[in-house]
């Protein structure tokens, strides 16, 4: 056996009569006059190969192994399919099982199963239809990203996992130490004391939240540069849209502005959604169908249509005088609430908006300052359906300026050395931004839960697999 065979998706373009063999899980059987239907699935394309199986055509102790979840090769001729719904199928003259898959306690057979119900059989709900969808939907987009970039010039970087500098200031970390590994009798009083010269870095160190200040170390010297890696918040809150392990995509452009920064984020969205909508033509009709039946209709609409740009100041204005009453009330100087984003982009706009110039005080020190002194050159992309999808900034340049940013957000100023001394040697103008991956994939599927949209997800409570 060989890795380069043939997939299920290109027996499909088989003449009749070719001699074929095809690998795969059987998803379902159907025995009806003699004659035995088994759907076969690869996972390469979301149609399944129907396999016909004759009467006395295969031993009956081999098919009688031929239940759901079965792994098997058949081998035989494709023919016209009489049946709607496929061109062509598998005649088969001849079976292999590898692997039995016992009827009576297979997990993955009842029908109607919850999502709730197949995270706790992550490790088989990729072979169902839903997430067999979501995962070449996953593939697909991010080779589209890493296409994205490179065709335009932006060479991929890869930044850090652990670091010793809580870069953002903002999210919560989780520590990384081998103190627990040497069997300290105090552990994790020994992690209080404020001495970390017995850990393994010998300094306090974490898993990375945003591997931003080291992108923009490499595009003050490569220009244009991108991090597409997994990225870590100990976000303490259940909710549908954050994960404790996520992965971010993370652009950063020397010689650029905030305009520069929003036509990459609205072009990205654009070129990769229509990228996705190509090759993956099949798994979103599927969504379209079973889990979002706006969606094709609001990814055409992404694609075609310009975002909208309004600063923050104009959308509280919207806001306050929307006449809505919100759970959370906006005044200015508030971050926005997923009720909020998601008003302004459904309601007010309908279609993706890009949110500028936010106030100081709730945005990262390293955003650029603006003459008003209260507002920075900070942009949100914020769709329809999910919210925030994508933030980002012009970074501040000036060294006084961000050194006074620094102070006042009271950040020890000693740990920016490196970052500063871009600022001291060179320094330009320039800009990026980050992308949750999997917010995307929320958006292009449908799946209304982020835990859905990544193999095996980390959030409070749940490491499993
Ligand atoms: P939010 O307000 O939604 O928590 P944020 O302001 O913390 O987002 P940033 O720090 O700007 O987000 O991170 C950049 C991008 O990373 C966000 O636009 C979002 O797409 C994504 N993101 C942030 N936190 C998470 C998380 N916990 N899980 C998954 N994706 C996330
Ligand atoms: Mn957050």
């Amino acid at each position: 056996m060989d890795y380069r065979r043939e997939y299920i998706s290109d027996l499909f373009a088989k003449a009749p009569g070719t001699q074929v063999s095809a690998f795969g899980w059987v998803k379902t059987r159907r025995d009806s006059k003699g004659v035995t239907f088994v759907q076969l699935s690869d996972g390469s394309c979301f149609k399944d190969l129907q396999v016909v199986i004759d009467a006395g055509a295969l031993p009956d102790d081999e098919l009688k192994r031929l239940t759901t979840g079965a792994s098997v090769r058949f081998g035989g001729e494709i023919v016209e399919s009489p049946a709607a719904g496929q061109a062509v199928e598998l005649k088969a003259t001849e079976v292999e099982v590898f692997g039995d898959a016992d009827p009576t306690n297979y997990p993955l057979q009842k029908k109607g199963a919850t999502m709730e119900f197949l995270r706790e059989i992550a490790h088989l709900r990729g072979r169902g239809n839903t997430f067999g969808a979501v995962w070449r939907v996953r593939a697909r987009a991010s080779y589209a990203i890493h296409k994205f970039f490179t065709e335009r010039g932006f060479k991929n970087i890869h930044t850090p996992v652990i670091t010793a500098s809580d870069c953002e200031g903002a999210g919560s970390m989780f520590a990384v130490t081998t103190l627990l590994e040497q069997g300290h009798p105090d552990f994790p009083a020994k992690l209080r004391q404020t001495d970390f010269k017995e850990d393994f870095f010998g300094k306090p160190s974490y898993l990375t939240v945003s591997g931003q200040l080291e992108a923009e170390t490499l595009a003050l010297g490569l220009t244009n540069v991108y991090t597409f890696g997994p990225t870590f918040r100990a976000e303490n809150s259940s909710t549908s849209r954050h994960l404790a392990e996520f992965w971010m995509v993370e652009p950063e452009m020397a010689f650029c502005s905030l305009e520069g920064d929003m036509n990459l984020a609205e072009e990205f969205l654009k070129v990769v959604i229509a990228d996705i909508m190509e090759h993956c033509g099949p798994d979103i009709e599927f969504f379209n169908q079973r889990i979002e039946p706006e969606l094709i209709k609001t990814l055409e609409h992404v694609v075609s249509s310009g975002f909208e740009r309004m600063t923050y100041t104009e959308a509280i204005k919207h806001l306050e005088g929307s006449g809505e009453s919100f759970e959370y009330p906006v005044s200015w100087g508030t971050d926005l609430q997923s009720e909020h984003e998601r008003w302004l982009t459904e309601v007010k706009v309908g279609r993706p908006v890009i949110l500028t110039d936010y106030p100081k005080d709730i945005k990262a020190f390293y955003m650029r300052m603006n003459d008003d002194n209260k507002t920075v050159r900070a942009m949100d992309v914020l769709a329809p359906r999910i919210g925030e999808i994508i933030g980002g900034s012009q970074r501040e340049e000036r060294e006084e300026v961000l050194e006074r940013r620094i102070v006042e957000m009271g950040l020890p100023i000693e740990a920016y050395w490196w970052y500063l001394d871009l600022r001291r040697f060179g320094s330009v103008p320039h800009a990026g931004f980050g992308l949750g991956f999997e917010r995307l994939l929320m958006y292009v599927t449908g799946m209304k839960n982020i835990r859905d949209v990544i193999p095996y997800h980390r959030t409070p409570g749940n490491a499993e697999f």
